[in-house]
């Protein structure tokens, strides 16, 4: 039996069959069982910030392993802490962290602080968007806003009210001062790298501020360089009153963050929220050195100078089924002409790229953050075949 079909009997059916099963990586590549290579476009869903194997992550997490691996809440250890102080220095400095261990766990923790906040202040539901994904946990899931994956799991304790992304008015007429909380990406990622109309962020900001609400950003998929900056709020100078951070921060490592600021810092009291494994030593330890390389290696830098290359790379590509390109840095959208993503998907892979077909007419890249122009020119170079293929079968 194949390792696919080996797969399918044991696993439950979720995932369904993924299309490739990958032996080891090496930099911006991966190889398959079957010793195919790939330049790993996607990053494990801009997980991989530094690529595959990376030295520095390497000797962290070996170091750290061969050290202490775990300690529990129960003790505490020196490289969470640095791990905190580094976060809210790039913060700017003010604000609590709880660490985690994914996305919708750093979201979970959000949530809850969201619950104890509008319990004390009289605040009874909350705002999402449309199209949003928060996650699959059960606080994370009734903030999500895609019916196909939240409904049949419902009902929710908490009431989600949904706004469409992007439209100001709309948020405006949504929050009111019962309004606990605000839960927003800076940019949608799942429902297709869709970044808001200028100003929206900020707008956000403001009607929550106006009406005593949290504005949760829920950056899991956008920050830790992604987009050319630590994290994407940045680009529009405003602080939300919760971050929620995982994806790219531990470089591979399980971890998430959110981070509460000024008094939502200190909402929980002592036995609040916990996590066994959330902040172990090894995930802390890659974290520190994703974040170390990152700025070490002047990678904010090089993420905008690639990204612009790949955006540039490809909207230059004149073809029918490319509509565009859309998104900032090293995490762009593909936009198609018709749904013909699953098609690309396949054959880019066949060309030996690995991509994501995100939606049906919108395929994800989000690379290592170290990915070389000469790669992103490799890509660029082979799309007008790929869309060519995938325009055939
Ligand atoms: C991936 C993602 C999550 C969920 O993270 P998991 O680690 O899969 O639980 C939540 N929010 C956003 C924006 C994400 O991209």
């Amino acid at each position: 039996m194949s390792l696919y079909d080996r797969f399918e009997a044991a696993f439950m059916p979720n995932y369904g069959v993924p299309p490739v099963a990958l032996a080891r990586g090496e930099g911006c590549e991966v190889w398959d069982v079957d010793g195919n290579r790939y330049l790993d476009m996607i990053g494990g869903i801009a997980v991989s910030s530094l690529g595959h194997a990376h030295p520095a992550l390497v000797e962290a997490v070996s170091r750290q392993v061969a050290t202490i691996a775990h300690t529990s809440n129960l003790f505490l250890h020196e490289p969470e802490v640095l791990l905190a102080e580094r976060l809210l220095g790039l913060l700017g400095g003010q604000g609590r962290v709880f660490l985690a261990n994914s996305g919708t766990e750093a979201n979970e923790c959000a949530f809850k602080l969201a619950l104890k906040y509008g319990k004390t202040t009289g605040r009874t539901y909350f705002v999402a968007a449309e199209n949003a994904f928060h996650g699959r946990t059960m606080g994370a899931l009734s903030l999500t806003g895609k019916p196909s994956i939240r409904d049949q799991f419902g009902p929710f304790p908490v009431d989600v009210r949904f706004v469409p992304y992007g439209d100001a008015d709309a948020l405006k007429n949504a929050v009111t001062d019962e309004c606990a909380a605000v839960f927003l990406e800076p940019t949608q990622g799942e429902a297709g790298v869709v970044p808001p109309p200028d100003g929206y962020f900020r707008a956000a900001r403001e009607i929550c501020t106006a009406a005593g609400a949290l504005l949760v950003a829920d950056e899991i998929q956008s920050a830790i360089g992604r987009t050319g900056h630590w994290f994407a709020h940045q680009h529009e100078g405003v602080l939300p009153d919760i971050l929620t951070l995982a994806k790219g921060l531990g470089g591979g490592m399980p971890i998430g963050a959110c981070v509460g600021f000024g008094p939502a810092g200190t909402i929980f009291a002592k036995g609040d929220h916990g996590s066994t494994f959330g902040g172990n030593p090894v995930s802390a330890a890659a974290a520190l050195a994703v974040l170390g390389t990152i700025e070490n290696d002047g990678l904010l830098e090089h993420v905008r100078t690639v990204g612009a290359e790949l955006a540039d790379g490809i909207a230059a590509v004149d073809h029918p089924l490319l509509g565009g390109v859309r998104g900032r840095g090293l995490w762009r959208a593909i936009v198609l002409t018709s749904a013909r993503s699953a098609q690309v998907q396949a054959a880019a892979q066949r060309a030996g790229f690995l991509v994501n077909a995100l939606q049906p007419d919108a395929v994800r890249l989000a690379p290592p953050l170290t990915i070389t122009s000469e790669q992103v020119a490799t890509f660029v170079a082979a799309l007008p075949a790929i869309l060519d293929e995938a325009s055939r079968d």
